[in-house]
């Protein structure tokens, strides 16, 4: 018989009880609840069907932005962008003018729960399928105690002892690297995720993917419903060896073109040129990132700098007029509802609707990469997001407004329960 562990580890203000077996949580990338259902529909999922009957089943919101590394960040950590400080891909320095890039350790302003726990004493172990995530996951983490394991297929033959815990991922894993635009980035993470639970026995684990299938295929269609049944059998091996698991996601995923296929997008540093002088203001669309093919940089959130003169009451009346911009807010207003970093975000905040994306200069977007129809997210309507565990959480049914950076705490809660 199994005691319940009096140790709890506390981080970021929130305290997370000592996991009995493996607690495991998987974030799905761009897993809009749709697709879910439509592969159980199809009968594709028969493990995930079976847990979500025999466990707990929730949806839960994002953060917002509905972007990835603000929501792998929440999770990794357990609380919003205002604690952790990643709100995007990119951030502004307005006194230098210049774009940085945020997927810098250094931007990163909260421990992680990884570091948390194998400060403690735990074993970790983080696989990612981009490795713009890896160093922000991996921060603060050693690797000289041999109880650490943190790298991304995309960068699995490179990885080493020293700055990942095992030597090149790829052949330990004896599966090639993958292409960088794919659905085996992620298939590779989820065989990672089963082999090092089998043989590294992690006290907690994070597994992340890329969201380049639900970019480019709806709920229901074939490649989508493939990639979700190649999830299905790996969740089964991970369910069997007794880990306790989350399954959640870090946005949703929504179609943003009109009937013709192309791109249904608001050009808001266009609009502000022609409002207030070339190049006053300054749009940043935190989704840029170096992998724009499947997106072209369009997502649902904008923030703009404006000029010090600039009546911002008045322009931001003229933006809330535009057709497709759902929600227009000041830094403040966006800062306190969405529990934004104020230092990394521009005056205003805009958020599009549920079918349109904000972009910056209609000349500075390369679409001709797109060769699907846009499919993307950032904004409220994709927050919505699934939130499943393979146990039975009475604790988590009655939890009024649950976040997808809650799957930590409750994979622990899970892990933690007496066996049996
Ligand atoms: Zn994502």
């Amino acid at each position: 018989m199994n005691q319940i562990s009096k140790i709890t580890v506390s981080v970021n203000r929130r305290s997370y009880p000592w996991p009995q077996v493996p607690a495991i949580a998987i974030c799905l990338d761009g897993c809009e609840p749709d697709y879910l259902d439509a592969a159980i529909d199809a009968g594709l999922m028969p493990t995930l069907k079976r847990i979500r009957k025999n466990g707990t089943e929730r949806t839960a919101l994002s953060v917002i932005p509905s972007f990835t590394n603000p929501n792998n960040l929440s999770i990794a950590t357990g609380r919003p962008p205002a604690i952790h400080g990643i709100c995007g891909n990119y951030l502004y320095e307005p006194q230098t003018g210049k774009e940085v890039m945020m997927n810098d350790p250094r931007f990163l302003r909260a421990p992680t729960i990884f570091k948390a726990f194998h400060d403690a004493g735990a074993k970790v172990a983080v696989v990612t399928a981009k490795d713009k995530l890896r160093a922000l996951l991996g921060k603060g983490l050693t690797f000289s105690e041999g109880r650490a394991i943190c790298f991304s297929s995309e960068k699995s033959d490179q990885t080493t002892k020293q700055e990942n815990g095992l030597d090149n991922a790829s052949s330990w894993l004896g599966r090639p690297v993958p292409e960088v635009y794919s659905a085996d980035l992620s298939e590779f993470v989820f065989a990672a995720g089963v082999k090092l639970l089998k043989e590294f026995r992690p006290d907690i684990m994070y597994l992340t993917t890329t969201d380049y299938v639900q970019h480019k295929y709806a709920p229901g269609v074939p490649e989508a419903n493939s990639f979700y049944e190649m999830f299905d059998k790996y969740l089964a091996e991970l369910d069997a060896m007794g880990a306790a698991v989350v399954v959640t996601a870090d946005h949703g995923m929504k179609p943003k073109h009109k009937a013709d296929g192309t791109p249904d997008v608001v050009y808001v540093q266009d609009l502000l040129d022609e409002w207030l002088g070339k190049d006053k203001a300054r749009v940043i669309l935190p989704i840029t990132d170096p992998y724009v093919v499947h997106h072209g940089a369009l997502g649902s959130f904008a923030t703009a700098y404006l000029p010090e003169d600039a009546d911002r009451e008045d322009i931001m009346a003229r933006l809330s007029e535009i057709d497709g911009i759902d929600l227009v807010l000041s830094r403040p207003e966006a800062c306190v509802r969405f529990e934004l970093p104020d230092d990394r975000i521009g005056d205003v905040v805009m958020i599009s609707s549920e079918n349109k994306t904000l972009g910056t200069s209609e000349h500075r977007h390369d679409l001709a990469a797109l060769n699907e129809p846009l499919r993307s997210h950032g904004g409220l309507t994709e927050q919505r997001v699934p939130f499943i565990v393979n146990r039975k959480l009475p604790e988590l049914q009655s939890a009024a407004s649950l976040r997808n950076f809650d799957a930590f705490y409750y994979a622990v809660v899970a892990a933690a329960q007496p066996v049996g």
